[in-house]
């Protein structure tokens, strides 16, 4: 009688064991099962290669004089929004395809970018400060500052932009508001609720 409570105890671990040993391999033979719709999809350019050569090592040329057609919206990439705090510009994002030389075969592409895969994806994002440190040229010129291959938005002369990668892999620059981009660009590999600052001024400082 004295161990009635236990018992009930047990039988409902028993029971919890069961159920949990009922779910493991439901989900082990459904590997290749597709994701859920609103499973939230992140842009990467980890994994873009060269269409001509293969190899991925690039030098960024820009947005201007794109020819793909801009995708405008948060249809494609959902979470795209969510990376810029600023609300004025989470409800309307512009994806643009990106110009890139490749530094192997000097092909020139256009190229969106992918859809992170699950082990690239960070458990919980990285947040990310861009400094624009003042410069005296072309100071009046708002500057576009892109995450993988995504506006993120545009920076004044000593301004600030916060933002949040929800990816491993980064690689992060910067247009002129025509969408030609300066020399240079940043990569860097985020952690799991980390924090990075970026000093720039004209380029990664
Ligand atoms: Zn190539």
């Amino acid at each position: 009688m004295s161990n009635e409570k236990t018992m009930d105890n047990e039988s409902t671990m028993e029971l919890m064991a069961r159920a949990a040993g009922q779910e493991a391999p439901e989900a082990q033979a459904a590997p290749a099962a597709p994701a859920p719709k609103d499973k939230p999809q992140y842009p990467s350019v980890a994994l873009l290669t060269c269409p001509n050569c293969g190899q991925k090592q690039f030098k960024i040329i820009g947005t201007k004089g794109s020819l793909g057609k801009a995708i405008v919206g948060a249809g494609m990439f959902g979470a795209v929004g969510n990376m810029v705090m600023d609300s004025r510009s989470k409800e309307n994002f512009e994806l643009l395809p990106v110009k890139y030389q490749c530094l192997s075969c000097k092909n020139k592409f256009e190229a969106l970018p992918l859809v992170a895969e699950d082990e690239e994806v960070l458990d919980t994002p990285c947040t990310i400060v861009f400094h624009r440190l003042g410069s005296p040229v072309g100071m009046a010129v708002s500057q576009q500052v892109f995450l993988n291959g995504v506006k993120i938005g545009s920076v004044k002369n000593k301004a600030d932009l916060e933002f949040q990668t929800h990816t491993k892999q980064n690689t992060i620059f910067v247009t002129d508001q025509y969408g030609v981009a300066f020399p240079g660009e940043y990569t860097f590999t985020a952690e799991n609720g980390g924090f990075v600052e970026i000093n720039y001024k004209r380029k990664f400082l």
